[in-house]
C-alpha cells in the first residue's frame, strides 16, 4: 500500500513568479486528497459504525440487484412488451408470440430475476462455509459505489456530442451492410446466439491482451480477490473502453446485418435457451460454483456453455492460460475458447481470484479504484519518450515501459 500514493506533481518544478501560491495550493490539495486516497473502507463491527455498515450494505444490495437486469425482468411481469431470451441476442417482441408461450417466457424472466437475487443472497450466507473467509462487506459497498460512478460516467458519455455523432455515423455505415442470408425460427436463434457470443469472445480477449483496454477498463472487473455476485465491478461504460462490450458492440451490428435474425418462430427453443441463460447467468456466484462442483449435470454443461466454474477459471490469478494473458473469454458458450485454444478446464479446487500481480492494490476505496489505472498510465506516458507511447497504449498487457511507474496495479 505504501507505493500507491499519487505524486501530486512533486516532480514538476513550480514556475518562477507563481511558486508560492502554486506550492500552497498543491500542499492544500495534498492535505485534502491524500487521506481520501490512502484510506480503505473499513467499518468497526460495533456502535454507529456497525449501523452505518448495515445501512450501506443494504443500499449496495438494492443497487446491485437493480444492476443485474432484475428490473428489466420484473418490468416484464408488469406488462412490458419484450423479453431478453439470451445474452447478446436482441430482445424478443412478446406481441409476436402466442399467448401461452409469451406468458411462459415472462415467468422464466421472473424466475431468472429471483434466481439472481437468491444466488447473491446465498453467496453472503455461505461465503465463509465455502471459502473459510467471512463475506467481504466493505468490498461489496465499494464496488456498488464504483459501479454507480461508472454508470453515471456512461450516461454522460452517451450525451456527449462527439460520441453521439460517432454513433450516428456508425449506424449509417451499418445500414449500408447488405443482408446476404435469410434465416428464421430456431436456426435464426442459433445464429444470433453464435454471433453474439463470438463477438463477445473477441472483444473480451482483446481487452485482456491490449494495454489500454485492460488498464483503462477491464482491470476493474478483475481486481477483487473475494469474488461473488455482489463484489465484482463493472467496467467504465464509455466508448471505446467499455471492456467486454465496446468492440463487440461495434462488430455485432455488422455481422448481424449479414443475416436476417428473425427469431419470432423459434417456438420452444426460446424457452429452453432462456432457462439455460438463467442457469449460467450468475457467473460470479460462489454458491453456484460450489453447487456446480457437486453436480455432474451442471459440470456436463461445460462442454458447450460457460458455467460458473469455467468463468471462475477466467478470474483465476493462478491460471495464465495458454496464451499468457488469461483464459475462458466466452460469456455463454465455451466453444470459442475450445476452438481458439484458450479454454482451461476447472480443476475442482476453488481458484484464487484477482489480478496476476501478487502485490496488486485491492483498492477498497472508490477514488483509488477508479483513478489508479488512469493515473498509472498517465504517469507512464509522462515519464517515457513519445516513441514508447504506442506500446504503452496499444502494446500487449505484458509490456513494461523503459521507465516504469512504481504505483501498484
Ligand atoms: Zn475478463
Ligand atoms: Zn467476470
Amino acid at each position: 500500500m505504501n507505493n500507491i500514493e499519487p505524486t501530486l506533481g512533486q516532480d514538476v518544478p513550480a514556475p518562477l513568479g507563481g511558486a508560492v501560491p502554486l506550492r500552497a495550493l498543491r500542499e492544500a490539495a495534498g492535505r485534502l486528497l491524500l487521506p481520501l486516497w490512502r484510506g480503505d473502507l473499513k467499518f468497526r463491527r460495533t456502535g454507529w459504525q456497525f449501523a452505518l455498515l448495515v445501512a450501506a450494505a443494504a443500499a449496495a444490495v438494492v443497487y446491485g440487484a437493480w444492476q443485474q437486469d432484475v428490473i428489466h425482468d420484473f418490468s416484464a411481469m408488469a406488462g412490458a412488451r419484450v423479453a431478453y431470451v439470451f445474452y447478446m441476442v436482441p430482445a424478443l417482441d412478446l406481441g409476436t408470440q402466442d399467448r401461452p408461450l409469451a406468458e411462459l417466457l415472462v415467468w422464466i424472466a421472473i424466475g431468472r430475476a429471483l434466481f439472481d437475487i437468491l444466488c447473491a443472497w446465498l453467496d453472503m450466507v455461505f461465503h465463509k462455509r465455502i471459502t473459510g473467509r467471512p463475506f467481504d462487506w466493505e468490498s461489496m459497498i465499494n464496488v456498488a459505489l464504483v459501479n454507480g460512478l461508472f454508470s453515471c460516467a456512461a450516461f454522460f458519455a452517451v450525451l456527449n456530442q462527439p460520441v453521439r455523432r460517432f454513433l450516428a455515423h456508425y449506424d449509417a455505415l451499418v445500414a449500408q451492410v447488405p443482408t446476404l442470408v435469410d434465416l428464421n425460427g430456431s436456426v435464426a436463434l442459433a445464429a444470433a446466439v453464435l454471433i453474439g457470443d463470438f463477438c463477445f469472445y473477441w472483444s473480451h480477449r482483446l481487452c485482456h491482451e491490449t494495454r489500454c483496454f485492460w488498464n483503462l477498463g477491464h482491470i476493474n472487473h478483475h481486481r477483487n480477490r473475494n469474488l461473488t455476485q455482489m463484489t465484482c465491478a463493472i467496467e467504465p461504460g464509455w466508448l471505446p473502453l467499455q471492456a467486454a462490450g465496446g468492440a463487440a458492440l461495434l462488430l455485432l451490428p455488422v455481422l448481424s446485418k449479414l443475416f436476417t435474425a428473425d427469431i419470432r418462430d423459434a417456438g420452444a427453443a426460446l424457452a429452453v435457451l432462456m432457462v439455460i441463460d438463467a442457469l449460467v447467468d450468475p457467473s460470479h456466484s460462489i454458491f453456484m460454483y460450489w453447487v456446480e462442483s457437486k453436480s455432474r449435470v451442471l459440470r456436463a454443461l461445460r462442454h458447450v456453455f460457460v458455467t460458473v466454474g469455467v468463468h471462475y477459471m477466467h478470474h483465476s490469478c493462478e491460471v495464465t492460460g495458454p496464451h499468457g494473458t488469461g483464459a475462458n473469454f466466452g460469456a455463454r458458450l465455451s466453444i470459442w475458447d475450445r476452438l481458439f485454444g484458450t479454454y482451461v478446464e476447472p480443476t475442482g479446487q476453488l481458484p484464487r481470484t484477482g489480478l496476476f500481480d501478487p502485490h496488486a492494490d485491492l483498492c477498497v476505496n472508490p477514488l483509488r479504484y477508479v483513478v489508479l489505472p488512469y493515473l498509472r498510465m498517465g504517469l507512464e506516458l509522462r515519464r517515457n519518450r513519445v516513441s514508447d507511447w504506442p506500446f504503452i497504449l496499444f502494446g500487449s498487457t505484458d509490456y513494461e515501459p523503459p521507465n516504469p511507474v512504481p504505483l501498484s496495479r
